[in-house]
Parts: structure tokens; C-alpha cells; sequence
């Protein structure tokens, strides 16, 4: 491909890239009136290769978002092992299969992607058995895609109810708003959801609408090409 960047260059634009999206999170939260020390970035690195990677960890940043947890215990268990960047914090933010459970809960930091009460009974016996917590959300299907993982807002108070009987601490709920049209409305309603269960955790918004993500209670943001260009 002639278009391809040098590395170096390449390394710079992400650089600058990351930066002002730090800048822009730093501003929503001004304009509402909120701490930016409360919005974690998670930067999503799904599909990636390392010369991508490496400008954020060389930033200093610890925080990634994955979808599949194959392909992040082959980019990230070995980088994690050789210690060469302490305190590194993965989410896995796609759909997980039953099979997928122990090296999930064996990997990840935090597992956003809680859909169904076969998910749920399957991550309550891998935790038992590990003695490894991840940080759980609830993933909801908060536009009622059929295409759509997570689980429908009506259905959402029994899988709450559900996971907490199995004694697994939900503490937040993720979503991913339906592409066309405001994304405004669906943050509020997934802010209400969490208030009304009792959850203070709220993961949402992305590279083109993370700044009313924020603006609506977001905790979590999930930024990938806004800040490695696109995949
Ligand atoms: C890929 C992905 C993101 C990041 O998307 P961008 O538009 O590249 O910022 C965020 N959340 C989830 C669940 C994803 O799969």
C-alpha cells in the first residue's frame, strides 16, 4: 500500500492522536461539571498490530479494551508476563462464549459483556474456582438490535437479580447505541437502567460519541480508531 505511513510517523500521529483525545475527555467533563479522574479510557486494540500499540504504553497508558479473547490472550499475556509495562488493566468488551470463560476470567481485568444466565452461572464457577475477580458488567441491548448481543432493558432487573443470587458483584452496564440517529437518548436511558438496579458504573460512548457519552454519567469510554486510525 503506497498510503502506509512510515513507523515513525506513524508513531507520531498516534501519539498526537491519543493526546487529543485526553484533551477532548478532559473538556466534556468540564462542560459537565464533572472530574475527569472519573472517566476511565479504555483504548480498544482489537486487531492491531504492536507498532500500533506501543505509542499509547511509551504515553504511559495501562487501560485496553478487547473483543475477543483469543486474539487478546496472543497480543497481551505475554506482554503482561514479561512485566515490561506494570499495571496493565484489560476489559474484555465483545460477546463471550461459555467455552471462552476460564481464559477469560484468567486474563481480563474487567468483563463487560454479561448477557445471559448461562454466562453468568459459567463465570460465577470459573471465579469460585480461580479465586480471580474481574470487575462484571451487565452488556445491554439498549437500541433492541436483533443483531445486537446483550440483554434486552425489560429483561435486565432478573439478570441482575440472577447474577447477585450467584454472588457475582455487577457493578456497571455497557452498551452500544444503535448507529444511526442521537446517541443522547439511549446514554440516558442507560444511566436510568443503572440507577434504578443500583449500579454507579456506566460504560459507554465511543470514537463519534464518546464527549455525550460523558455527558450522560459515562465511567467507562471505549476509544479505538478515533485514536490508531482506522482497522
Ligand atoms: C470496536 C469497539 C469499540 C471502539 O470503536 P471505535 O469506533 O473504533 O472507537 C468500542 N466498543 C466496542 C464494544 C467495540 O467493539
Amino acid at each position: 500500500m503506497s498510503d502506509t505511513p512510515s513507523p515513525p510517523a506513524q508513531a507520531a500521529a498516534i501519539t498526537e492522536a491519543y493526546l487529543r483525545i485526553k484533551a477532548r475527555i478532559d473538556k466534556a467533563c468540564r462542560l459537565a461539571g464533572r472530574d475527569p479522574a472519573e472517566v476511565r479510557l479504555s483504548c480498544v486494540t482489537k486487531t492491531l498490530d504492536w507498532a500500533r500499540i506501543e505509542p499509547v504504553l511509551e504515553l504511559g497508558h495501562r487501560r485496553f479494551g478487547e473483543n475477543r479473547v483469543q486474539e487478546a490472550l496472543l497480543r497481551w499475556a505475554g506482554v503482561r508476563a514479561s512485566g515490561a509495562y506494570p499495571g496493565l488493566e484489560l476489559s474484555l468488551i465483545g460477546p463471550l462464549q461459555t467455552n471462552k470463560v476460564r481464559a477469560a476470567v484468567q486474563l481480563f481485568d474487567k468483563i463487560e459483556t454479561i448477557d445471559r444466565p448461562r454466562l453468568a452461572e459459567a463465570l460465577a464457577a470459573e471465579i469460585a474456582l480461580w479465586g480471580r475477580t474481574p470487575q462484571l458488567y451487565i452488556q445491554v441491548n439498549i437500541g433492541e438490535e436483533p443483531q445486537k448481543a446483550g440483554v434486552l432493558p425489560h429483561d435486565l432487573p432478573q439478570l441482575v437479580t440472577q447474577c447477585r443470587d450467584l454472588g457475582l458483584n455487577i457493578t456497571g452496564l455497557m452498551a452500544i447505541p444503535p448507529v444511526d440517529g442521537p446517541r443522547g437518548p439511549y446514554f440516558a436511558l442507560l444511566a436510568r437502567l443503572a440507577g434504578r438496579a443500583g449500579l454507579s458504573e456506566l460504560s459507554m460512548g465511543m470514537s463519534d460519541d464518546f464527549e455525550t457519552a460523558i455527558g450522560f454519567g459515562a465511567t467507562d469510554i471505549r476509544v479505538g480508531s478515533a485514536i490508531f486510525g482506522a482497522r
